[in-house]
């Protein structure tokens, strides 16, 4: 089988050396074993995304040399694909509306176990109370107007037993019930990176995902996903995240070393990408 990976930034900045690592690392599998390389925007979240970051994106890699396979694959332009997929979830009963803000969660969350709450969602927050989860068809159907967030009903959509290859690590069970009940839509919009990632990665058919190790905790849950609805398990890659000299991880916040900046400082694509061969040390550091 040819392998297949994918760079899937989401265009709310504009790419650092930390995203060129994970662009690179990915092209770099595809090319040596005469595969696949594919690049996807994951632009679902229409206030931090820009086209602008977009077109960045594009301009940057190809700047870098690193050269995709097919059309890009623009999530905003799919939304209605994600959307079947929540109904069919819904249509069997694994996801239910819910109504609560952040703020309540906090408070419920915060009344359940005073001497602290437990976190644990994949994306960090806390671990949903429940609240919503029984409310009675009546309800529901006079809130339905309301905005809301859709979540997995964890419990009865937990399968045992199910397993992911992550490369260095082997065969690792996958716990996504730790998660709770996750959100696959959220109110500001209509669907989640969980939901998009999983369903379009089984979608153009990767086989490999080579991402940074801040999202293999999600694998849990993505690998849940899959099971739920059928579709083809990729193995998994999770590198490390890059740090600057001081030890941080490169972040978009820190407007950490954009390729721009290094483009517009008279850095060559050419000594970034022998820096990425390196192995991305610090400058500095080694
Ligand atoms: N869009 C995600 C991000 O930029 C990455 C998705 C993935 O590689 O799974 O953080």
């Amino acid at each position: 089988m040819s392998i297949v990976t994918r760079f899937a930034p989401s265009p709310t900045g504009y790419l650092h050396l930390g995203h060129a690592f994970s662009a690179w690392t990915a092209w770099r599998r595809a090319r040596m074993a005469g595969g696949r390389f594919l690049l996807r925007l994951e632009d679902i979240d229409p206030v931090r995304c820009r086209p602008a970051y977009a077109a960045g994106i594009l301009d940057d890699l190809a700047w870098l040399g690193l050269d995709w396979d097919g059309p890009v694959r623009t999530q905003s332009a799919h939304m209605d694909e994600y959307a079947a997929v929540l109904a069919d979830l819904r249509g069997r009963g694994l996801i239910y509306p819910c109504f609560c803000s952040r703020a309540d969660i906090q408070r419920q969350a915060v009344a359940a176990a005073p001497h602290g709450f437990p976190m644990g969602g994949p994306d960090g927050g806390p671990l949903y109370p429940g609240t919503c989860r029984d409310l009675p068809g009546s309800v529901r159907a006079a809130r339905a107007h309301e905005p809301h967030a859709l979540r997995l009903d964890m419990g009865r959509a937990a399968i045992a037993g199910l397993t992911f290859r992550e490369e260095g690590a082997g065969v690792v069970a996958a716990g996504p019930a730790a998660f709770g009940d996750v959100v696959l839509a959220r109110k500001e919009t209509p669907s989640s990176y969980h939901l998009c990632v999983t369903h379009d990665d089984a979608l153009q058919g990767v086989t490999l995902v080579v991402r940074g190790e801040d999202l293999k905790p999600a694998t849990h849950l993505h690998r849940l996903l899959q099971a739920l609805m059928g579709w083809p398990v990729p193995d998994y890659a999770h590198h490390r995240l890059l740090t600057d000299a001081s030890g941080r991880r490169l972040a978009k916040r820190d407007k950490a070393a954009t390729l721009r900046d290094l483009r517009a400082a008279g850095i060559g694509a050419g000594a970034v990408r022998d820096w990425l061969e390196s192995g991305g040390s610090p400058p500095g550091a080694g």
